[in-house]
């Protein structure tokens, strides 16, 4: 049982309610989306190919309890619910970041899904799967990235929705495209619409330079 591996690295976790936490990335190659703002073209393609166990040991090694599984797509690829309960099973938190265009069910609901919602500019809003959200469970977490006021009021909508429909969803994101939308502009909206989100930003292209990789 193989998968396609872009990277997998020691960082610091920048985009859920563990952010600012040290954290394994174990970064899937290949993605079925073309987002408009995508920092991660370098996972386009197919990476190296590396057992389950190899995955494990190599993410073992660095002694972190807490590991991300991200892409590029991660639920592309039919080993990764293997690999997510094979980390699991030695007993560490497992994060899934995933682009919100499959079905998230494939991997084991003891994971933390953390599930993107395409917004406009992106350019792949009409690949959101929202049958999602009948898939989370209060251990997940949604993230709206958002670059310009029609973004954000696509995701206010959504987010209104859920409210209105009561799913149980841990914690909802609003993480403004870096370089593109002022964090105080989007601060402003949220609180001028009392919004019940998490506003984050991507920690490590504040740390780090923006454009590094294996951070
Ligand atoms: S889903 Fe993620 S990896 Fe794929 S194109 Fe969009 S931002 Fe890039």
């Amino acid at each position: 049982m193989t998968l396609d591996v872009c990277e997998i690295f020691y960082g610091i976790q920048g985009e859920s309610t563990y952010q600012g936490m040290p954290c394994v990335f174990v970064r899937l190659s290949g993605c079925n989306l073309r987002c408009r703002w995508c920092d991660t073209h370098y996972a386009y393609g197919k990476g190296l190919t590396m057992s389950i166990q190899e995955i494990v040991n190599k993410a073992g090694d660095f002694g972190c309890p807490i590991v991300e599984i991200t892409g590029g797509e991660p639920l592309l690829q039919a080993q990764t619910p293997a690999l997510v309960n094979a980390l699991l099973d030695i007993g560490l938190l497992v994060l899934v970041e995933t682009n919100g265009s499959m079905d998230i069910s494939r991997v084991d609901s003891r994971c933390i899904r953390i599930v993107d919602i395409k917004c406009p500019s992106s350019g792949m809003a009409d690949h959101n799967d929202f049958n999602n959200f009948a898939r989370m469970t209060k251990n997940d977490e949604l993230k709206f990235v958002i670059a310009d006021r029609q973004d954000y009021e696509f995701a206010r909508q959504r987010v209104r929705l859920l409210e209105f429909e009561g799913y149980g969803i841990n914690a909802i994101h609003f993480s403004p495209v870096f370089g593109e939308l002022d964090p105080k502009t989007l601060a402003e909206w949220i609180l001028q619409d009392r919004l019940e989100v998490r506003m984050h930003l991507q920690i490590h292209k504040v740390i780090w330079d923006k454009d590094a990789r294996g951070v």
